[in-house]
């Protein structure tokens, strides 16, 4: 059988919150025992209230929650990312399977598209050669080949900081496929975009999956989007994942047998 893309095992995830005058000293399971596997480039939606822990869980597969208390295990592509809790030691060469897009601020506003881009090779050649603008031609081709993927070649010479928010998330998307990314974790990744361009997101999502075989885990805020655009659903509700399966068989009884009241609030 072939690996997983991503293995969850046992996950929790403790914060400790610090006495600041608004919030009082304790300590809060954003995560308890949260268990699933992508055993195939899915497109996996992972809905829940605000506050149900969604980007912690996002989070904690990128490897980026460090402080804490944590349990669990979580690989990806075999490689592990935490074990029993803990950061794994080489978590950096696991993180390399790994392309992150969040809600915004995805790009360096003052690099070109095209550098962008191109930062995805980064992690490969171990070097800051890149820095330089010191691309091999088979680099700079495979980056332009990214962005006409992803429908932004003829903007690859322009500053990250004038393109539109569709136009970044589809620069970070392009950075993932350089970067040869197994696995797309983006959270919220359509959240400030107008509807429009948020839909061109997703579909491009549904795109990079299916063609190039990546898979997706994506934050949504929206029910309907994941529906859409998913295929498999991941409902969290206070740090405990309430329905994994098929996107379709997610009906409108069914959340609000969940989150009851809160799915007024929620979506
Ligand atoms: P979501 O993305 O679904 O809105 P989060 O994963 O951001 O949820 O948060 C889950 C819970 O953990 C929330 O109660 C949130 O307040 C808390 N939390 C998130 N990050 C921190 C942090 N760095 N320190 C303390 N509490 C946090
Ligand atoms: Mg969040």
């Amino acid at each position: 059988m072939p690996q997983p893309l991503v293995e969850v095992s046992a996950v929790s995830k403790t914060y400790t919150i610090k006495a600041d005058g608004t919030k009082p000293r304790g300590v809060l399971k954003a995560l308890n025992n949260v268990s699933f596997t992508m055993d195939k480039p899915e497109r996996i939606a992972l809905i829940g209230p605000s506050g149900s822990g969604k980007s912690t869980l996002l989070r904690s597969i990128g490897g980026l929650l460090i402080d804490d208390a944590s349990s669990g295990d979580i690989k990806v592509m075999g490689q592990a990312i935490q074990s029993k809790g803990r950061l794994a030691p080489n978590v950096r060469q696991a993180r390399m399977n790994l392309g992150m897009i969040a809600q915004q601020f995805n790009l360096v506003g003052r690099l070109s598209l095209f550098t962008n881009a191109a930062l995805g090779h980064l992690g490969k050649m171990g070097g800051l050669r890149g820095f330089f603008g010191l691309w091999s031609k088979a680099e700079k081709m495979a980056v332009m080949r990214a962005l006409d993927h992803v429908g932004v070649a003829a903007k690859a010479n322009q500053r990250a900081n004038t393109l539109s928010g569709g136009q970044q998330q589809r620069g970070a998307i392009a950075r993932a496929i350089v970067q040869d990314a197994k696995v797309i974790l983006a959270d919220e990744p359509v959240a400030s975009l107008d509807p429009v361009t948020a839909r061109k997101v997703m579909e491009l999502l549904v795109k990079v999956n299916t063609e190039d075989k990546v898979g997706v885990i994506v934050t949504l805020h929206q029910v309907d989007y994941a529906k859409r655009y998913c295929d498999r659903i991941l409902a969290l509700k206070d740090g405990v994942i309430v329905y994994d399966g098929p996107a379709n068989g997610l009906s409108g009884d069914t959340l609000k047998d969940i989150y009851g009241e809160e799915i007024e609030d929620a979506y």
